[in-house]
């Protein structure tokens, strides 16, 4: 054994350490001074803030945030410094209740720690005329006096991170720090339309919004008026939770979570699991790697909300988080339910010769692809599913007697099918609908098999059983499946090692001469979908629709065709296939005329 050094290692280290340490928690970068000020501000119950960002070819070299709040008596501006000062709460069980934004009183303590932090502040309807100024830099109070000032608070901090300088190394460029706080003030923005926000950066007006108390006037002022008209209300009550705001019609959806905003209580947050909620309310409305845009305000009982997770307080620990989950859900399938979500094609999506960049922006929009298929495609179109359609279409046509029918879709009629693929439809108000059969089937039975009615369960034997060999991995995979899969109605056995039996398969699928369909089926079954992973009767439903239903490229007769939109008018979602894809578009009349410019 080595001697033991009797001179002691550990050390209480000093408070300014402390407070450096502290800091970088809570100010990991200027978009951070940013937001902690302006929640101090808001907590003052400011009606108006105005940000003053000025860069140099550095970076961000000061931030100054201006309130018209209540202001501090000369000694809260020198205690506000102090670390753990606060005056929002007095105890733990406070957190409980908490209204404000702030609450831990580390902030302005953290901010001054790192940087050199003028405060000046005077009382509001105080009849005191002065207000009082205090410098701290680096922790060090270095200069404290009396000042003519306005009513309010104003709070410049320069020099950010001047003493720790690792911190500074690792700042992003100019941009990229801009972009943060832009960010930040968004969420700060949307979840406070009854406050007046400005920001500017070297003097030029950034961000501005009006105390207007109308969300919707917020939205429109940041993200354009043109996202406005894709937005529907959300408004959701019940005993512990409220759900407003707005969320966007599918055809708006995103390839992330970016216009994603959620705020609860009025403090915006970020919560993979709550967007996945909204997600989830659009079921099969998007494609799986689409995100809808949503602005919600989320109002929950305080005694159900933890916001003490994190110092930057953008996490929160959430009690009944199923229910909520299940409110928000709820919330975002009542308001969709009952729209019209047929896509528009709107005539900026239509190229007028050397006008490629306007349709290559509306198609990014609208997310899928309208160019008409290749004529090749009208080639391999086939005549020979004629009996086959008939039987697919008699399958689907027992299904909705059964359902509850109430048309979502108004009366339209055939005009013709095009490339084997799309039926042209007119409704009485003469809109031309495109609508893609296969989709539009699709929808029609998967409604109808997830509605479980017993005919779409029912086993047909197979004369002959097929023998299915499959690698080892998928066998077991295979296996696991074959509860689920008899409920659907394929009875499989297990039939020696990695090899399985068909018996029979869901009557849906039709005679099946051709035994190619079965192993694709059990091919899909076991190769999971990336994305979101989906529940195996789900998986097992959409199959079912997707191989039972009519084919692209299958000729159909005018009849046919008009026994799809008369089905498809009564499905529950008759808007998307269960994938997501549209079933259907829509060209007004008046958008056609402006596309030949007969306007
Ligand atoms: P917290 O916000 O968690 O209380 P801070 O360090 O951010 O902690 O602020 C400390 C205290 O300073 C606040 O509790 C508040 O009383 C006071 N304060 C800070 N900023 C303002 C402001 N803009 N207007 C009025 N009071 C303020
Ligand atoms: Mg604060």
């Amino acid at each position: 054994m080595t001697a033991v050094n009797t001179v002691s290692t550990i050390r209480i280290l000093d408070q300014a350490t402390v407070n450096q340490i502290a800091a970088g928690e809570v100010v990991e970068r200027p978009a951070a001074v940013v937001k902690e000020l302006v929640e101090n501000a808001i907590d003052a119950g400011a009606r108006s803030i105005r940000i003053d960002i000025s860069t140099s070819s550095e970076g961000i070299a000061d931030i100054r945030i201006i309130d018209d709040g209540c202001g501090m008596s000369p000694a809260d501006a020198l205690l506000a410094f102090a670390p753990h000062a606060t005056s929002k709460i007095t105890g733990i069980d406070d957190i409980h209740r908490i209204k404000t934004l702030g609450f831990r009183g580390e902030a302005l303590a953290s901010i001054a720690a790192v940087s050199r932090v003028t405060l000046v502040s005077r009382l509001r309807k105080s009849g005191v005329v002065t207000g009082t100024k205090v410098v701290v830099s680096g922790g060090e109070k270095i200069e404290t006096g009396d000042i003519g000032a306005p009513e309010g608070t104003c709070v410049l901090v320069e020099d950010l991170f001047f003493n720790t300088p690792a911190r500074k190394k690792f700042l992003k460029s100019k941009k990229t720090e801009i972009a943060h706080i832009h960010a930040i003030l968004e969420g700060i923005c949307l979840a406070h339309p009854e406050i007046s926000f400005r920001m500017f950066i070297d003097q030029t007006e950034q961000l501005v919004t009006d105390r207007s108390s109308r969300l919707l006037d917020v939205i429109a002022r940041m993200y354009g008026s043109d996202i406005v008209e894709k937005l529907v209300p959300v408004n959701h009550a019940l005993p512990f939770i409220k759900i407003s705001g707005y969320i966007s019609l599918p055809s708006l959806s995103r390839k992330d979570t970016s216009r994603m905003m959620l705020a609860i209580n009025q403090r915006y947050i970020s919560s993979a699991i709550l967007n996945g909620a909204v997600r989830e309310g659009y079921g099969t409305l998007l494609p799986k790697d689409l995100y809808p845009v949503a602005f919600l305000m989320l109002d929950i009982d305080t005694s159900l909300v933890d916001v003490n997770v994190h110092p930057t307080k953008k996490l929160v620990r959430l009690s009944r988080e199923k229910e909520i989950i299940r409110a928000i859900q709820d919330a975002v399938r009542t308001s969709l339910f009952g729209r019209d979500l047929i896509p528009d094609i709107g005539i900026s999506s239509q190229s007028f010769p050397g006008d490629s960049s306007r349709h290559a922006a509306a198609e990014a929009e609208m997310h899928y692809d309208f160019t008409a298929p290749e004529p090749s495609g009208i080639r391999e179109a086939t005549h020979a599913g004629t009996s086959t359609t008939d039987r697919q279409l008699r399958q689907t046509e027992l299904g909705t007697g059964v359902v509850p029918a109430e048309a979502k879709l108004p009366v339209m009629e055939v005009i013709g099918q095009f490339g084997g693929i799309y039926i042209l439809a007119t409704t009485y108000d003469g809109e031309l609908i495109l609508i893609d059969q296969h989709a539009a089937h699709e929808r029609i039975l998967y409604e109808q098999v997830a509605a479980r009615i017993p005919d779409y369960h029912r086993s047909q034997e197979l004369i002959v059983p097929i023998i299915l060999h499959r690698s080892a991995k998928e066998a077991t995979i295979l296996s696991d499946l074959l509860p689920a899969l008899a409920n659907e109605g394929f009875i499989l056995e297990e039939f020696g090692r990695d090899t399985f039996l068909i018996r029979a398969v869901p009557v849906v699928l039709g005679k099946l001469e051709d035994t190619s369909v079965i192993d694709e089926i059990m091919s899909d079954l076991v190769n999971e979908e990336p994305g979101r992973p989906v529940h195996n009767r789900e998986k097992i439903t959409r199959i079912i629709a997707c191989r039972g239903a009519i084919k692209a490229g299958t000729v159909c007769s005018q009849e046919q065709c008009q026994r799809i939109v008369n089905q498809i008018r009564y499905a529950e979602n008759p808007f998307t296939c269960p994938h997501g894809r549209p079933t259907m578009v829509r060209f007004s009349r008046a958008e056609l005329d402006t596309l030949f410019r007969r306007t």
